[in-house]
């Protein structure tokens, strides 16, 4: 197969002229092409007045090795643009796979091994996709959490209530197979080849669903409500695990897939000795524009166009108190949402639906965390410093989840806000004009108000008087690691304990945390052969 690209088509023209430029390219006629798909589609928008579409195309043709003896530019041979099943191992399993936590890695590990007759029971603490909407609207309404079911907790993970940006910078083929489950789960099949893909959180809801309907069809197990709670050591191994306090679960191989907010049992497994230490994160809070000034900043008159959607951006500077400030997860036509998972800490993020057409563009202006920061050497002490930023942010904003925030122009003049300008905050219940120098390190406001101005270079408007900062954003990546040997994916210190994911530090979004899950998974794959009927 080979791999074409640099294939441009002017916004206006249609996709079909993709196929046509791509035979002009190769030179070869329209029937010598088998098979044929788009690999990457992306935007380049630096000429404002001329924006184009740029295509990555796979080909299949009847003679490629007389094309590609021509020597045809942009073009390479590719083996195989499919994720390959690994082969299964020959010991045989006493116990179903146990996988806690079903985010994106928790999910995609159990999707696998069920696919291949693993039968894995996974446990999630938090509620099915379903109850869990009805929890997060009524903390959005009323400011009542439930700390069990919430935006970290419950099916789907962290990355149910998202933009479901599907954007990763690794290159593992594993993302394709990613990507491929996620359409027949209900994504849009643009995913596959768009630049930047995106699904929403209408679509990410019943897509989580059904890969769960999946799993179960297969003959896993889906436990909501079910919360990992101790683990039962004998030697290096984890013999069972304890759910709910109550219920003993025995276990041959687990895959630890908890993601970044399960502080209670991070520390309940430091308690037990599992090997774990600081890593650095970032800190900050939202920023919210009106995403007409977005548009028009990065497609000039195509502002609106209806094939370019909502713009977005991704800022970064580097300040002079050394910190990298960098804008994150941004989300276009979407909002800010509350996003706490324990009583009195407040937390800031944001997500989007599919059409991303709500009037504001946020997302998180952050600034590096090192680990010299927390003040401690204990492996949680990262933990401890967001926890003691959150409850500032939970005071300031009086206590009831309404959120501390802020106009950039106040913020850059170092005075606290008394009111909202032009630009509604969409944080729900609501927010709480103040200082946010009150709520987060003195470092970090510094580097933010060096790195809006810097921005604002860049992006005009980005520092616009009016646009509203709301915080903190401080659950940007897992503050610990959970050591792990390269190779066989355990732990160092527990020998059939897999840290996977985000909360583990082998992830940072969505695909990346599915493609961990999916190694993982691998792994017992590799060592063991399927369960029959029987077992
Ligand atoms: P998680 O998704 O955090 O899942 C961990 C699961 O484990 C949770 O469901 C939790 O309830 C469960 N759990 C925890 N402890 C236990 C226990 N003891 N027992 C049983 N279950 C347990 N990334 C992107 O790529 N694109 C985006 O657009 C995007 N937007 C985001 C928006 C928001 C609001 C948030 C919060 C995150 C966003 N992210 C986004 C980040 C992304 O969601 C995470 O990187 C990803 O979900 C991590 O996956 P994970 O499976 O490792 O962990």
């Amino acid at each position: 197969m080979l791999r074409v690209s640099n294939i441009k088509i002017d916004i206006d023209q249609p996709i079909d002229l993709v196929r046509s430029k791509l035979c002009k390219k190769l030179r070869i006629h329209d029937n010598d092409i088998v098979d044929y798909s788009i690999y990457k589609e992306s935007i380049d928008a630096r000429k404002k007045d001329q924006i184009s579409f740029v295509y990555t195309v796979d080909v299949s043709l009847k003679s490629e090795k007389k094309v590609l003896a021509r020597k045809p530019k942009d073009t390479v041979f590719i083996e195989t643009n499919r994720y390959q099943d690994v082969k299964p191992g020959q010991e045989t399993m006493k116990h179903q796979p146990l996988v806690v936590g079903a985010g994106p890695a928790g999910l995609f590990a159990s999707l696998l091994l069920a696919q291949r007759g693993y039968r894995p029971i996974l446990l999630e603490r938090g509620q099915d996709v379903d109850t869990r909407t009805a929890d997060i609207d009524k903390f959005w309404e009323t400011g009542i959490l439930n700390d069990r079911s919430n935006v970290q907790f419950g099916e789907g993970g962290a990355g149910t209530f998202s933009d479901g940006k599907l954007t990763t910078r690794i290159k593992d083929i594993r993302s394709e197979k990613v990507l491929r489950e996620f359409v027949l789960a209900g994504a849009p099949e643009d995913i596959l080849y768009s630049h930047k893909p995106h699904v929403g959180t209408d679509i990410l809801k019943n897509v989580v669903k059904n890969i769960r309907q999946e799993i179960i069809r297969l003959g896993g197990q889906v436990r909501f409500s079910n919360q990992l709670t101790d683990i039962n050591l004998v030697g290096d191994q984890i013999v069972s695990v304890r759910v709910n306090d109550h219920e003993d679960l025995a276990c041959q191989d687990l895959i630890l897939a908890t993601g970044h907010s399960a502080r209670d049992t991070y520390r309940m497994l430091n308690s037990r000795g599992l090997h774990m230490e600081q890593k650095p994160f970032a800190i900050g809070a939202r920023i919210e524009h009106p995403q007409d000034l977005i548009n028009k900043a990065q497609y000039g008159k195509f502002a609106g166009h209806e094939r370019l959607g909502a713009a977005d951006y991704r800022l970064t500077s580097q300040v002079e108190n050394g910190r990298s400030v960098y804008t994150f997860c941004m989300c276009p036509g979407g909002s800010v949402i509350a996003s706490a998972s324990s009583q009195g800490h407040l937390v800031t993020n944001g997500m989007s639906e599919h059409a991303r057409d709500l009037e504001n563009a946020n997302s998180g202006l952050l600034v590096n965390v090192t680990i010299d920061d927390y003040g401690s050497d204990h492996p949680l002490a990262g933990i401890d410093f967001q926890e003691k930023y959150e409850a500032m942010a939970f005071e300031l904003g009086g206590s009831n989840y309404h959120a501390p925030c802020q106009l950039v122009g106040d913020f850059l003049a170092g005075r606290p806000s008394r009111g909202l300008a032009s630009v509604r905050p969409s944080y729900r219940p609501g927010v709480k004009p103040t200082d946010l120098a009150l709520c987060l390190p003195d470092f970090v406001v510094e580097a933010m108000r060096q790195g809006l101005v810097d921005m604002d270079k860049r992006l005009k408007g980005f520092a616009m008087p009016d646009a509203v900062l709301t915080g903190v954003e401080t659950r940007s990546s897992a503050p610990v690691r959970i050591n792990r040997d390269k190779s066989s994916l355990k732990s160092v210190n527990i020998g059939n304990l897999y840290p996977c994911g985000e909360g583990a530090g082998y992830a940072g979004g969505i695909v990346t945390a599915a493609v961990d899950g999916i190694k993982c998974a691998e792994k017992i794959i590799e060592k063991y052969s399927p369960l029959d009927t029987k077992n």
